[in-house]
């Protein structure tokens, strides 16, 4: 009975069971966990936060999850895409689209320091190994994320209109087509499946193409490319965090963080101070002007995108493989009996406005590609704020305060990036070193 007892006292010590170092567990088991910002970072956190038995409270200003950039994207679980837009090609190509209406990608200079230091950085990210560095980064989160997403809904049966069909580049300029190939062996390098196709057997793989054959130079298919509803999963995700016991406090917007003797202690909205013992900050394009005045600096601008969601008839020539244009920039993903069709790219503050001259461009590209979806309704016209950092990769990991965590930044693959970065953190916050070649902060 006395050693039943002595054992009990002491099961945390490092002789005991799987447990390393006693007082990172002992830690763990006491933490109460704020995550700020119920987004597809947020929401993914919290989750693996919980699963690791923490304590977790979710701050909202919404008045549910998923309402700000993360409730209609392209819907790409995107593996086959890691490379940033800044790359060695990309100067010269938005010198040439400046001033385009129309353009995939359209600086729009503003008195803002914040928006032109973050373009300079960007110039910097362009360079040959940086691109490399960063393309490297994504491309082993991404693979890794996928994985735990796949682990998450075979273990949950979590339903967000998911396909899994492939994704399928398409090519309609020598230029762009000429790096099929390469983009294709640089995948491979990464254990990731993709094929260069002819036009076709790009017709092959999605029959729905078969109106604008004659355009088409070849794509890159990858096959283990799916797609789903990030809006619809992210909430769904929220709804079986609560029922694991995750509190969350919608309709509260935060003002501020409380810092003292170094370490992070409350988050504030208005009057109320919401203590805790770790912070992790998820607030999308929002994030860096929270912790700025803690003298934390990141470098996260917003860079506007649009999306058309169209119902579809049940007889629409409508694809079921996602599809990317990468020549306009454009994707299409199949959610049920709708398409989303997304893209382009403003550097214009944190506007989030839709501007429907952009909303018609990105639809009427999509018609040209598919004369024949016969919309059963209105399209839904929508317009958000991707978190972006200048080399596209994300800052997850520890702040130079103590208790205070980021995970943030996403940029164009939030949604592809979304499990593994919250695994990732929740482990980082347990006080464990992720085993992935990823670049974490401050680890
Ligand atoms: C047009 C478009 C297409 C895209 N397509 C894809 C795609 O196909 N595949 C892909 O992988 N990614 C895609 N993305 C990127 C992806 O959607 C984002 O990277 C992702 O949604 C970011 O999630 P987040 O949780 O970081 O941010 P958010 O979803 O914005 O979440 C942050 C949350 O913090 C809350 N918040 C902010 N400030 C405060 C405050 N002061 N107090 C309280 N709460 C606050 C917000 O309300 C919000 O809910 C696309 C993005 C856009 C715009």
């Amino acid at each position: 009975m006395l050693l039943l007892r002595w054992f009990a006292k002491n099961r945390n010590y490092p002789g005991f069971g799987r447990l390393t170092h006693p007082r990172q567990r002992i830690e763990s088991e006491r933490m109460h966990v704020i995550v700020l910002g119920a987004g597809l970072a947020g929401v993914t956190s919290a989750w693996y936060l919980r699963q690791a038995g923490h304590r977790v409270t979710v701050i909202e200003r919404q008045p549910a999850a998923g309402l700000e950039t993360s409730f209609a994207n392209g819907g790409q679980i995107s593996v086959s895409h890691p490379e940033p837009w800044a790359n060695p090609g990309a100067p010269a190509q938005i010198l040439r689209w400046l001033g385009r209406e129309d353009a995939p990608l359209l600086f729009r200079p503003r008195l803002d320091w914040g928006q032109w230091s973050w373009g300079l950085r960007f110039l910097l990210e362009c360079l040959p190994g940086r691109t490399r560095r960063n393309t490297e980064a994504v491309a082993r989160l991404a693979i890794y994320s996928r994985n735990c997403l796949r682990a998450l809904q075979t273990e949950t049966g979590i339903e967000y209109d998911r396909l899994g069909k492939g994704i399928l580049h398409l090519f309609f300029s020598p230029g762009e087509y000429a790096q099929a190939a390469p983009r294709a062996a640089l995948l491979h390098g990464f254990g990731v499946h993709a094929e260069v196709l002819d036009p076709a057997a790009c017709l092959k793989t999605e029959p729905a193409l078969a109106h604008c054959e004659d355009s088409i130079l070849g794509g890159l298919y990858a096959p283990d490319d799916e797609t789903g509803d990030a809006l619809a999963f992210t909430q769904q995700l929220a709804g079986l965090c609560r029922e694991a016991g995750v509190a969350f406090r919608y309709d509260t917007p935060l003002s501020a963080l409380a810092v003292e003797g170094g370490r992070a202690v409350a988050a504030l909205a208005g009057a109320e101070r919401i203590g805790g013992d770790a912070f992790l900050v998820a607030l999308g394009s929002y994030s860096a002007a929270l912790v700025r005045p803690l003298g934390e600096c990141l470098p996260i601008y917003p860079v506007k995108g649009y999306s058309v969601t169209l119902p579809l008839a049940p007889d629409a020539e409508a694809p079921s493989v996602s599809i990317t244009d990468e020549s306009r920039r454009i994707v299409c993903s199949r959610l049920g009996q709708r398409l989303r069709i997304a893209g382009t790219a403003e550097l214009t503050g944190f506007d989030s406005g839709v501007n429907p001259a952009r909303c018609q461009a990105i639809q009427r590209r999509a018609l040209q590609l598919f004369p024949h979806l016969a919309p059963a309704g209105e399209a839904e016209y929508w317009a958000g704020l991707r978190p972006a950092t200048p080399g596209n990769v994300p800052i997850i990991g520890r702040s130079r305060l103590d208790g205070l965590f980021y995970n943030t930044g996403h940029g164009t693959l939030g949604w592809t990036l979304a499990c593994g970065s919250g695994r990732a953190i929740a482990e980082i916050i347990d006080g464990k070193t992720p085993q992935l070649g990823f670049p974490f902060r401050h680890l």
